[in-house]
């Protein structure tokens, strides 16, 4: 669903991102990897078009440049590592922008925003005001806005995570965990930028290790995250140990 070529992303002539080719199919949870400033959000930034790139971004076979607005909005979701909304919008309200591309009656509407709400649990926070919610909570609203922006796709949506656990709490770090892979198993591909090791091991089939740039490797995460790759690229001796169901735990 997802296929890139000789992606370039260039800043003041300094070259921020060189990615040669990397796919995603529908149903696959790609987590990316590396350290501060290898280029991770750059990636999703490129792919969502946010930034600008030479080479192709292809959704479902064609350049992204060729989509309609309105149909790559159906399609093509971001959760940003933080966004900024001052602005005094009830939390429901922040989720009810992501109906921008959607035709919905109003009932639908407040039918599907208590669905994707309740998905990332903030359904309880509806009534609040956006800007008094702490860093999970509007996380995981803006989480509901990208799900419902995605709600009518007519082909496999992708979604692009840009730390989506990062200011979540122990139990909802899983949940959102959860959610992709289901997500997933519903066809959605999920590109999903993690920091942390284990999450990767217990939940990503796939993952791809950015450094300077560049895929620096890339593969099932068990032969990724061989120990010397993890010295060499967070400059970490990461202690190893097996859960009682054998799954593979990093300290
Ligand atoms: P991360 O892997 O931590 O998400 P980023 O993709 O945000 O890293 O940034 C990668 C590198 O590119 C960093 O060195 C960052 O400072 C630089 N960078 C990102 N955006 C810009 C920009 N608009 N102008 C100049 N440098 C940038
Ligand atoms: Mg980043």
């Amino acid at each position: 669903m997802l296929r890139i070529e000789n992606l370039v992303c260039h800043s003041d002539g300094k070259s921020l991102l060189d990615i040669e080719g990397l796919h995603v199919k529908g149903g696959e949870t790609l987590a990316v990897l590396g350290p501060n400033g290898a280029g991770k959000s750059t990636l999703l930034r490129a792919i969502s078009g946010d930034c600008g790139y030479d080479g192709e971004v292809l959704v479902h076979g064609r350049s992204r440049r060729n989509w309609r607005s309105n149909y790559l909005a159906r399609h093509l979701g971001v959760l940003p590592q933080s966004s900024v909304l001052t602005f005094p919008f009830l939390a429901h309200e922040v989720v009810s922008l992501g109906a921008i591309p959607l035709k919905l009656s109003q009932r639908g509407m407040r039918e599907e925003i208590r669905r994707v709400m309740k998905l990332c649990d903030c359904d309880h926070l509806s009534e609040r005001l956006f800007p008094s919610l702490s860093g999970g909570e509007k996380q995981r609203v803006q989480l509901a806005r990208v799900l419902l922006q995605l709600s009518q796709a007519e082909e496999s949506p992708l979604l692009l995570l840009d730390e989506p656990t990062s200011a979540q709490d122990l139990g909802h770090q899983h949940l959102m965990l959860r959610l992709t892979n289901q997500l997933a198993r519903e066809g959605y591909g999920v590109i999903s930028i993690l920091h942390d090791l284990n999450h990767t091991l217990h939940y990503c089939k796939r993952c791809i290790v950015l450094e300077n740039g560049r895929v620096r490797y890339q593969g099932r995460p068990d032969d990724v995250l061989a120990p010397e790759h993890i010295g060499e690229i967070w400059n970490y001796r990461p202690t190893f140990g097996w859960l009682q169901d054998d799954r593979l735990v990093l300290a």
